[in-house]
């Protein structure tokens, strides 16, 4: 017989996954504009600040943007099941950013919203920390912009939104290609980033003059 490990260490990601799964998950309904679908963000209790963030993100700072590449976004909204739920996690064990998950591989929380509500429920997860932590190419021409009081909230915000849109462009059309999908999403970041920037007085960086904003 082995002598018993003693004082085995668990890494903190896995007791702090083991502490969301015993603590459960706790719901807030987001509805938008009339044609927009309801969001249903699913967060680790606890953890109600991310919610709301992507809550005002989508109500408030998405219809307020003025760049044109939040058109073919706005466009693609109406076309989404009127219902979508977004998994929030700090964290994918892939490593990815967020998925769409297609028809067939929901969570049993959509499947039982769509059972009882007989409509199309559409489901993605978003890994927030990852996505918080994500630096596309365009931060490179902004390090001195990083350091000044504020950055790091624009930045998370456009972050979290871009690739909350990445998503349910890969849930309105299925079998697009994952590089078209990428470009628009690329696209929108750096132009999202701009302006916010720009209406943040910002605009010294050199970011500005490559920005799309009328
Ligand atoms: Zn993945
Ligand atoms: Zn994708």
């Amino acid at each position: 017989m082995r002598k018993r490990t003693e004082g085995r260490v668990h890494s903190p990601g896995l007791v702090r996954r083991m502490l969301e799964y015993v603590r459960g998950r706790e719901q807030l309904l987001v509805r938008g504009m009339d044609e927009w679908p309801l969001l249903l963000l699913s967060y680790p209790t606890g953890s109600r600040e991310v919610a709301e963030d992507l809550r005002d993100a989508w109500l408030h700072t998405l219809p307020a943007l003025h760049t044109p590449l939040v058109g073919p976004y706005r466009a693609m909204l109406p076309q989404l099941p009127s219902v979508v739920v977004i998994l929030l996690r700090r964290r994918n064990v892939c490593t990815c950013l967020g998925h769409h998950h297609p028809a067939g591989t929901e969570s049993r929380l959509t499947r039982r919203i769509a059972a009882d509500t007989g409509g199309r429920v559409g489901e993605i997860d978003l890994a927030w920390e990852a996505i918080r932590e994500w630096q596309p190419s365009p931060l490179a021409s902004l390090a001195a912009a990083v350091a000044e009081p504020g950055f790091g909230q624009l930045q998370s915000r456009t972050a979290l939104l871009t690739i909350l849109l990445h998503e349910l462009e890969h849930l309105s059309y299925p079998d697009r290609a994952e590089r078209t999908v990428r470009m628009s999403s690329d696209e929108f970041y750096s132009a999202m980033l701009s302006e916010l920037l720009c209406e943040e007085g910002f605009s010294r960086y050199g970011i500005i003059r490559t920005s799309t904003t009328p």
